[in-house]
């Protein structure tokens, strides 16, 4: 299954980041997952609590956020929202769209408990 290897990538970014600032345990992991990425969300969740035991991010609580897709129009010359791949500009209508953000998936924070009890620990 796709998003266990998805989940397994997320433990490893919080693992590596929780080394470097020395954190005891993580509480909270936030992902950004774009409305076009190809990724389940309820699968992602799912796979997330079974690959999170036993690791510094076993009591940690997952976050999802789901930024909008965004594609190039080319008639209208500017970045529009996009929903969904094969769907028309929501401008003028057209197909000339490419497709420019929310594919892909990332951590984007990371709340982890340090020895000195400071409470975030960003990249
Ligand atoms: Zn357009």
């Amino acid at each position: 299954m796709h998003e266990v290897s998805l989940a397994e990538g997320v433990i490893d970014v919080v693992e590596r980041a929780a080394e470097g600032a020395h954190a005891t345990a993580v509480s909270e992991v936030r992902v950004a997952v774009g409305e076009l990425s190809n990724v389940e969300i309820e699968a992602l969740a799912f796979a997330f609590e079974s690959v999170k035991k036993g690791t510094v991010a076993n009591d940690a609580k997952l976050v999802i956020d789901r930024p909008e897709g965004r594609a190039w129009c080319m008639t209208c010359q500017k970045d529009v929202p996009y929903h969904r791949f094969g769907d028309a500009c929501p401008i003028c209508g057209g197909y000339q769209v490419v497709v420019s953000g929310g594919r892909d998936m990332r951590v984007v924070d990371i709340k982890a408990t340090t020895p000195e009890d400071s409470d975030k620990a960003d990249s």
